[in-house]
């Protein structure tokens, strides 16, 4: 079968690899339909991913149909339409048992797919603890509309709810990349008052506005976020900041305008050390909550994507195939062509 693999630093490449088999009893073997690169596989490429091990298929946020499940697979069985969690996790362990599936300290716990196990831009791949990985797509649910649950959707909704957001709250959003994006269109969940979106890139600002996703827009280039983010809130700031950019100054914005005492949920997944001059914030009293998605919620985001309260469609600018998949990376990396996401179909 024709997989993705990480070489080593700098290095991706479109190879043939053996069909995998299950290895333990909560194993199913799934045939990918529908894939997608993730920036997190462009980190990968950079080699900002310490424990991703060289030679390993990537891909993380994947769709398709159950080919064999494990003994013990009690869930799912052969010609299930699937959408795959981005982490694998036992279910049983210290952290799964409070939701913190991340930190699952099963060797392949929390983020192993596509990283340090194979992942899914192939035909074919292993799930393991396929019971807790796998969510079931309703019939009504096409693959495009299912693709973002197990990782960007997950990562929105977790973010949305690190926040902390009131009904009425101002909630800033930096970044309008596709995290950002699905920051903001599960922050409508709450009931924000007015969501701000930041970024750079006017295109995607467009985007958030035209969806919905976004009530006003500010791009630093032009704007001066700190000042518009006061004058928007009477003097206060933002009550919950999402930063979903990992930028060089992204950091700083997201606690410049965050007001006292709120929340900023840190999503990005940052290429450098960032620093938190503690002098400079005393007294505003903030809360900082860090790290990468507990994608324990796939069930609930499955039910809204069938209920038409998240609909991430509007993220796929572009479509193509695991044949073509090297020259999707070139836009995705490069971002040519205003590109958001990729869908890549596997045949
Ligand atoms: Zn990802
Ligand atoms: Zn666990």
């Amino acid at each position: 079968m024709k997989a993705v693999v990480y070489e080593g630093k700098g290095k991706l490449a479109l190879e043939e690899r053996p069909v995998p088999k299950l290895q333990e009893a909560t194993d199913a073997i799934i045939r990918v339909t529908l894939t997608t690169i993730c920036s997190s596989d462009i980190h990968i490429k950079h080699g900002a991913v310490p424990r991703a091990v060289p030679g390993t298929i990537l891909g993380h946020e994947f769709v398709g149909v159950v080919e064999e499940t494990g003994e013990a697979v009690r869930g799912f069985r052969k010609g299930d339409r699937v959408a795959v969690n981005v982490e694998t996790f036992c279910g049983e362990c210290f952290f799964c048992k409070r939701g913190y599936v991340n930190n699952c300290t099963d060797p392949h716990g929390g983020w192993a797919m596509g990283c340090r196990i194979d992942g899914g831009q192939a035909e074919y791949v292993r799930v393991p603890f396929a019971d807790n990985g796998l969510t079931a797509i309703p019939d009504e649910v096409s693959d495009e509309a299912a693709l973002f649950t197990g990782d960007l959707l997950s990562t929105g909704y977790w973010g949305a709810s690190l926040a902390e957001i009131r009904p009425g709250d101002t909630a800033a959003v930096i970044g309008a990349g596709p995290t950002g994006l699905c920051c903001m269109m599960c922050a409508r969940l709450y009931q924000p008052s007015r969501i701000i979106a930041i970024d750079v890139d006017d295109s995607r600002l467009e985007l958030a506005r035209k969806q919905n996703l976004a009530d006003v827009t500010l791009n630093p280039l032009r704007d001066d976020v700190e000042k518009e983010v006061r004058r928007l809130t009477e003097g206060r700031g933002a009550d919950a900041v999402l930063e979903a950019a990992g930028g060089k100054d992204t950091f700083q914005m997201a606690w410049k305008i965050a007001r006292p005492n709120a929340v900023a949920a840190i999503i990005a997944m940052y290429e450098e050390p960032q620093t938190l001059p503690l002098p400079d914030m005393y007294g505003k009293n903030l809360i900082f909550k860090t790290g990468g998605v507990d994608a324990a919620d796939c069930g609930r985001i499955m039910d809204l994507i069938a209920q038409g309260k998240l609909d991430a469609r509007c993220l796929i600018t572009h479509r193509t195939t695991l044949d073509r998949i090297m020259e999707a990376y070139d836009v995705f990396e490069n971002r040519r062509d205003h590109v958001i996401k990729v869908a890549v179909r596997v045949n």
